[in-house]
């Protein structure tokens, strides 16, 4: 398992599935599941910027997992959130014989972010929004880089500015050097 970080608008849902139709891997994106769900509790939630509930995430995620078995690696983007996710993540990996192999954080400047998700323009993506969902990620997310870190997980940060085919080869050269291509 490949988990990719990185704030809202940094690139870990293009750069994710395009590692993932590379290798022939999984991208499995929790907010993009949820995105998938009909429950209209989380859908406005979700509207709001405001992190789902864990219960219902872990759920979702364990399923997915369970769904993407034969598949050699999972590029997983959104997931841990917070530090509680990542030690219930902790938790449920041996019983999907999965290890994490890798954290990539992808690294980009804050004006390069407001400006990538002006264009995105989803209905989570309002500049009051995005201040709430930034901040979440600084302080709910990034923590979770650390404790991963503290297990003993590899962490390679890569700089996420520049184009997408630049960003993809940067993250294939830390793929080849943790000899997972
Ligand atoms: P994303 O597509 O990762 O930007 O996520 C969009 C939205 O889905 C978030 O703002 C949250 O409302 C919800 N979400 C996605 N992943 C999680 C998670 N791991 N825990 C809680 N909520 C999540």
């Amino acid at each position: 398992m490949i988990i990719f970080f990185g704030p809202p608008g940094s690139g870990k849902s293009v750069q994710g599935q395009l590692l993932a139709a590379r290798h022939g891997w999984r991208w499995l994106s929790t907010g993009q599941l949820l995105r998938e769900t009909s429950n209209v509790e989380v859908v406005a939630r979700m509207r709001k910027g405001m992190l789902v509930d864990d219960e219902l995430v872990n759920h979702v995620f364990d399923e997915a997992l369970h769904r993407a078995k034969d598949l050699d690696h999972i590029i997983v983007d959104g997931y841990p959130r917070h530090v509680d996710q990542a030690k219930w993540l902790l938790g449920l990996l041996p019983k999907h014989e999965r290890e994490i192999e890798a954290v990539i954080i992808l690294d980009v400047e804050d004006e390069e972010i407001l400006h990538r998700l002006e264009i995105r323009g989803r209905l989570d993506d309002s500049p009051e929004i995005v201040k709430k969902r930034l901040q979440d990620y600084r302080e709910q997310t990034k923590p979770v880089t650390e404790f991963l870190a503290d297990q003993g997980i590899r962490i390679e940060t890569v700089d996420g500015m520049g184009s997408v085919g630049t960003i993809h080869d940067r993250i294939e050269e830390v793929m080849e050097e943790c000899s997972l291509v």
